[in-house]
């Protein structure tokens, strides 16, 4: 009798002690997986995986600024082999990649094996730590350690932990990867070749693709937009169009693009940007070359095949601006 009652008395300290923290008494919780608990503020954003080929689906992010939609702005690319799954882009708060976690879940329990990142943009990339705490190793492309060691990257984390607060707070981190990729490297993974392209400084410091060989898919990355104007940025506009122009699209059954929706007919999808691109240099090429002030170039060029385009206004003169300073430095 005594020993059950000094039983019953350490039974009811234990519980109290798992009460004071925080815990619940059940310890059912553990029976789901890690990935699924939601550690981050929920997203109430509409996202969905739309499935491309057999093993290649994507969710597509909205066509507005980069504060609209909770920051969901920017595609990811899921990869679904027998061995794990591989992503493409880590979206841009972690509460986004926890949203894609749980979808991915409903496909699929296999874990997560990879991240491959494109660039290192801030749409791209606050979603990592996600897929980090999930055990998945990053690879990202040369040029990403400059973006990580820049006074920008600090800046803009700082503003969107302002502008995107609650999904991206001050528990939002820069993350950084396992593995720089400075050339072409192929991986394989549960049957499926995965060939990643280094593209070098094009849209960004450092870009790479990724092509799911077996279902012929490619993603892009941001060198290609797909229905909106492209965000140009601090970009080498004169790489990222021989980039373009290197590409060989012909035998692709899709190409999923870093914005925009995924496109069956790549040739199509390329025509934009690389048309836009090439007007941009072309036109404010000329105003450089005549010593032609920004705003009474940007004023006088006619802009109207691009403007009925989704996000002109928030993008498109800083686009022309950004060009303008670069076509000066490279020498016109
Ligand atoms: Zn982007």
């Amino acid at each position: 009798m005594c020993k059950l009652f000094f039983l019953l008395i350490v039974l009811f300290l234990v519980s109290c002690q798992q009460e004071e923290a925080g815990q619940p008494v059940s310890d059912n919780v553990s029976t789901v997986p890690e990935t699924t608990a939601l550690k981050y503020t929920q997203s109430e954003v509409d996202m969905t995986l739309k499935q491309v080929s057999e093993h290649v689906w994507y969710t597509e992010g909205a066509a507005g600024a980069a504060t609209e939609n909770e920051g969901f702005i920017s595609n990811a690319g899921v990869v679904i082999t027998d061995e794990g799954v591989v992503i493409f882009d880590a979206l841009g708060s972690p509460s986004l990649a926890q949203k894609l976690v749980g979808l991915i879940r409903e496909k699929t329990d296999k874990p997560i094996k990879m991240v491959i990142v494109s660039h290192y943009h801030a749409d791209h990339i606050y979603g990592l730590q996600v897929f980090e705490e999930a055990g998945a190793k990053i690879l990202a492309p040369k040029g990403a350690e400059i973006y990580l060691n820049s006074e920008n990257a600090v800046t803009r984390l700082e503003e969107r932990r302002v502008s995107l607060y609650p999904w991206v707070d001050e528990h939002t981190r820069l993350v950084e990867p396992d593995e720089y990729i400075h050339a072409a490297k192929e991986i394989s993974l549960g049957g499926l070749k995965l060939s990643l392209s280094y593209l070098g400084a094009a849209h960004s410091d450092g870009d790479l693709s990724l092509y799911v060989e077996p279902d012929k898919v490619l993603f892009s990355g941001d060198v290609i937009f797909e229905g909106r104007v492209p965000f140009v940025g601090d970009a080498d506009t004169k790489h990222w169009l021989e980039t373009l122009e290197k590409m060989e699209l012909a035998e692709l059954a899709a190409l999923v693009p870093g914005h925009g929706p995924a496109a069956t007919q790549p040739q199509e999808a390329i025509k934009l940007t690389r048309s836009y691109l090439a007007y941009l240099r072309e036109k404010l090429g000329q105003a450089v070359e005549d010593f032609t002030p920004f705003d009474e170039a940007y004023t006088a060029i006619d802009w109207s095949k691009f403007e009925t385009l989704p996000a002109f206004d928030e993008a498109h003169r800083r686009n022309a601006y950004q060009v303008y300073l670069s076509l000066e430095a490279e020498g016109f």
